[in-house]
């Protein structure tokens, strides 16, 4: 399967079910990288679109590329849900993101970081957003 067609959850790796630690995959794969059972174009392959997002409209965080070693990693957040796009919604603020999570749908935010130099990514954080079980407060 291509990982070039339409930017979707799917795209970010880490993102398949059944994997709980996100953490501990992508330390998994940086070491596999370093010993060489890895090539870099195996695991530097973000979609085009990732990239994109990760240069506009990404945050730069304080982790220099495991891979490259060469950038500062960027972080991007993308929220999936109904009534979002299908690619979902790239959110780039504080503000954006509080106004998700006001909404009743139960939403997916996937926090990605992602190297503009090298095109190494990895998913970091998978958050559930909004929700009327996130919302309502309880009584009794
Ligand atoms: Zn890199």
């Amino acid at each position: 399967m291509s990982s070039q067609g339409q930017f979707s959850a799917g795209a970010l790796r880490g993102a398949g079910r059944g994997v709980v630690d996100h953490r501990l995959a992508r330390r998994h794969l940086v070491n596999e990288f370093r010993r060489g059972r890895l090539r870099q174009d195996q695991v530097c392959d973000a979609h085009p679109e990732l990239i994109r997002a990760a240069r506009n409209l990404g945050t730069e965080s304080r982790s220099t590329c495991p891979i490259c070693q060469e950038a500062k990693l960027r972080l991007v957040t993308y929220v999936f849900g109904s009534r979002l796009p299908s690619h979902g919604r790239c959110v780039s603020t504080a503000k954006e993101m509080a106004a998700l999570n006001q909404r009743s749908d139960d939403l997916t935010a996937y926090v990605v970081e992602a190297c503009v130099e090298c095109r190494w990514h990895h998913l970091l954080r998978v958050l559930p957003v909004g929700g009327r079980t996130a919302r309502t407060p309880r009584t009794g």
